[in-house]
């Protein structure tokens, strides 16, 4: 498993391009005697493996997608081989707990758009499971982070080059068109909720400052607490860029965001028996460290669909966090290779316990493929 982890994470591959990293996890769990399929879904870079035969479904999902620049900073090679392990541990006592054991590997988590998850639960990859978790690598331990809704869109300008000094009247400018979009947002933020979030990058600021820009883009992402509230916010942003084009006189175009990642719904019970196998391994949970902390991930479109859960996992990585290239160093530690076990053997119990307790069998069994629906105390986990 180390191994695994390591090796993904001297490899970083982007999302759907992770060919090295679906061969190795599909040949490792093919080896140790799990029927794989590799390329399901029409996505070459999924895999399924699957061991054991008994009624209860337990789906792993594995991760194993990269950031640009700066390699697995996000941990997704811990993810990877702690979801594997979790695999072999539980295949182990399949049969005697009743349960099939598959990992879905799924791809491109970090694309925020009609991502891994998204395109294999549209297409069935989930529809036999009856539950579903992971655990993602974090700065500290916590039961049932904040997930919340998320999308991501790509924003293009075009205007009309002209001299930038001897000829300026005769262009129009698409990096105003972005400037004023981004003023826009920027005064916006006073008005949204405390959950929203809205952030971006410009990707094509022009071609030289003495052209007048006529082609400018950027890729932005929108966040809220829940799906129904990310509905709220986008036209709010989409006025902002439309102001760009309003003011400038630049054409504007808005592509993706149509798959967006959904909140998070954490399962109570399933939570609770990952935490006290965590706590069980000498884990401790800092729910609260982080109070402002939201993230997002396409696990929560799973959650919607299926009991599951989502617990992040301590690498000791403080004062460095996800998405610093200081993390990236973090994910090939001896604290990262700790993670990865003491995750795979929560896991492991976890589905055992989720098969064990009558309750929890009977709830998992009858309703498969059903949005689950919790009171307020089940997610005060
Ligand atoms: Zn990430
Ligand atoms: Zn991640």
């Amino acid at each position: 498993m180390v191994a695994i982890s390591r090796r993904i994470h001297t490899t970083p591959e982007l999302g759907f391009e992770e060919e090295h990293a679906c061969a190795w996890l599909s040949e490792f769990l093919g080896d140790a005697g799990f029927k794989v399929r590799q390329g399901i879904c029409d996505l070459p870079t999924a895999f399924s493996a699957q061991a054991g035969s008994g009624p209860l479904h337990v789906a792993i999902c594995a991760e194993y997608d990269s950031l640009p620049v700066f390699g697995h900073a996000c941990g997704h090679n811990i993810i990877a081989a702690t979801s594997v392990g979790a695999a072999l541990a539980a295949a182990c006592v399949a049969d005697d707990v009743g349960i099939t054991v598959e990992v879905i590997g799924t791809p491109a988590e970090e694309v925020q758009n009609a991502s891994g998850k998204v395109l294999l639960l549209e297409r069935g990859a989930f529809s036999t499971a009856h539950l579903a978790m992971m655990a993602h690598p974090g700065p500290v331990d916590v039961i049932a982070p904040k997930i919340i809704a998320a999308s991501m869109f790509d924003v293009r300008y075009i205007g009309k080059e002209a001299h930038a000094s001897a000829f300026p009247e005769l262009g129009i400018n698409a990096a105003d068109a972005l400037t004023i979009a981004q003023v826009a947002i920027g005064l916006l933020r006073q008005h949204i909720r405390p959950n929203d979030r809205i952030h971006g990058i410009v990707t094509k600021g022009g071609d030289a400052p003495n052209i007048v820009p006529a082609d400018t883009a950027a890729r932005f992402m929108i966040r809220s607490e829940t799906l129904e509230e990310l509905g709220h916010l986008r036209p709010r942003v989409y006025r902002c860029f439309e102001a760009g084009a309003a003011a400038t006189g630049a054409q504007l175009t808005i592509k993706g965001g149509d798959k967006p990642y959904a909140h998070m719904i954490h399962d109570a019970s399933l939570a609770s028996f990952y935490r006290q196998n965590a706590e069980s391994l000498g884990r401790h949970f800092r729910d609260d460290h982080f109070e402002r902390a939201a993230i997002s991930t396409d696990m929560g479109n799973v959650s919607l669909a299926l009991p599951a859960i989502h617990p992040m996992i301590s690498i000791d990585s403080l004062p460095a966090v996800n998405h610093q290239p200081e993390f990236t160093a973090h994910c090939a530690s001896e604290a990262a290779d700790k993670a990865l076990i003491d995750g795979a053997v929560a896991l492991a119990l976890t589905a055992i316990d989720a098969a064990q307790d009558g309750v929890t069998r009977e709830r998992l069994l009858r309703r498969p493929g059903r949005v689950p629906v919790y009171s307020q105390a089940d997610q005060n986990i």
